[in-house]
């Protein structure tokens, strides 16, 4: 049974956009556009002319990035977008469903309920270390679920999800609902992604990002990595021109092998500070709890949050109120060395 039965009937049926034919090599009188450039305009190819309708040098560039095929890649604005096309793919409004397990990433219950789709909520064991509790996962999925949400690792927390309960839950799922995981962060633990077993999973979807790992939070470039159906499929969902030509650019720059070396040293430093950061926080005062973390912040539990806030905002440190975790926590991301004393220093 093809994975596309899980899908919307009609986007399944929807027939895409026919934009304006793209051929480099020749002029265009086809698109309405201006035939010169702005006087500032520094691009490669001239902001005058739309970008490439799906970039698939951009495809090809990521898919090379994370080791997988380009008709198994989308391109989107952030991962944010990627949410969207899968919630606006799958989910039928006031009908479908999706299962989330808190406390983590807000988009994805934001993206249900824009989408009119219910969100189920599972939490994470938190006296676990916030482990994946697959069985109620499995519980709660109905035939009405289509996506099950997971982080790993995981925002706010910080853990890894076991590779071993993703498969247990990928098992369960097969041909039932959509496992889309999230892997903004994997740069900076080491784990390898599960893009690896896409071709044994056809219901598996990972997302990945250029915002963390790769200093591109500006540019905004997501990457959807799925099965070539799910792909071809959100494709046709996604808007033609999406990715802005100033984005595709910046992209190829910062890709290039050299900038690459560049950018694996600076997540080292990052993890490296985030241990340093770690010790000089759990030795303050007031300080709960630091939670293990793979990833570029830290879950902290304080005694007294409110002051914490103060005193950062005080030290012109902005840190993430996490308050709806638990009473006591706050998010920190790892800076650079001196912005991190000084977070430490606002502590006593
Ligand atoms: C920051 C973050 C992203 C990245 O979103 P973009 O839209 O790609 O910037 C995705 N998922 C999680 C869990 C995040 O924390």
């Amino acid at each position: 049974m093809s994975i596309l039965s899980l899908a919307r009937p009609e986007i399944v049926a929807l027939k895409a956009y026919s934009h304006a034919s793209w051929d480099p090599a020749l002029d265009r009188l086809h698109a309405n556009e201006l035939p010169w450039r702005a006087e500032t305009d520094r691009s490669l190819a001239g902001l005058n002319r739309y970008p490439e309708p799906h970039p698939h040098v951009l495809a090809e560039r990521l898919a090379a990035l994370y080791g997988v095929r380009a008709d198994q890649l989308l391109p989107g604005r952030g991962s944010d977008e990627s949410i969207d096309l899968l919630l606006r793919g799958f989910c039928r409004a006031g009908v479908d469903n999706v299962v989330i397990c808190p406390p983590t990433f807000g988009m994805y219950a934001v993206a249900a309920r824009i989408q009119g789709a219910a969100v189920r909520e599972v939490p994470l064991k938190a006296e676990q270390g916030f482990a994946l509790d697959t069985d109620a996962v499995t519980a709660a999925c109905d035939a009405n679920t289509r996506i099950v949400f997971l982080c790993s690792p995981n925002n706010p927390t910080g853990n890894a999800i076991e590779p071993a309960s993703i498969t247990k839950l990928l098992k369960a799922l097969a041909g039932r609902a959509l496992v889309a995981v999230d892997e903004a962060y994997i740069e900076f633990s080491g784990d390898t992604s599960l893009t690896g077993q896409l071709e044994q999973y056809p219901h598996l979807v990972v997302l990945r990002t250029l915002s963390k790992a790769y200093g591109l939070a500006g540019a905004r470039v997501g990457s959807l990595i799925a099965s070539p159906e799910i792909v071809q499929l959100l494709g046709k969902v996604i808007p033609p021109y999406s990715i802005p030509q100033l984005t595709i650019e910046a992209v190829l720059h910062t890709l290039a092998p050299v900038q690459l070396t560049i950018q694996r040293e600076r997540v080292a430093q990052i993890v490296a500070e985030r241990e340093r950061l770690r010790a000089g926080i759990a030795a303050a005062k007031g300080v709960r709890r630091v939670w293990p973390s793979v990833a570029n912040f830290l879950l902290v539990d304080f005694e007294a949050p409110d002051r914490v806030l103060a005193a950062a905002r005080d030290a012109k440190l902005l840190i993430r109120d996490m308050r709806n975790v638990s009473p006591y926590s706050l998010r920190i991301s790892v800076g650079t060395p001196e912005q991190n004393d000084r977070l430490i220093r606002s502590l006593s």
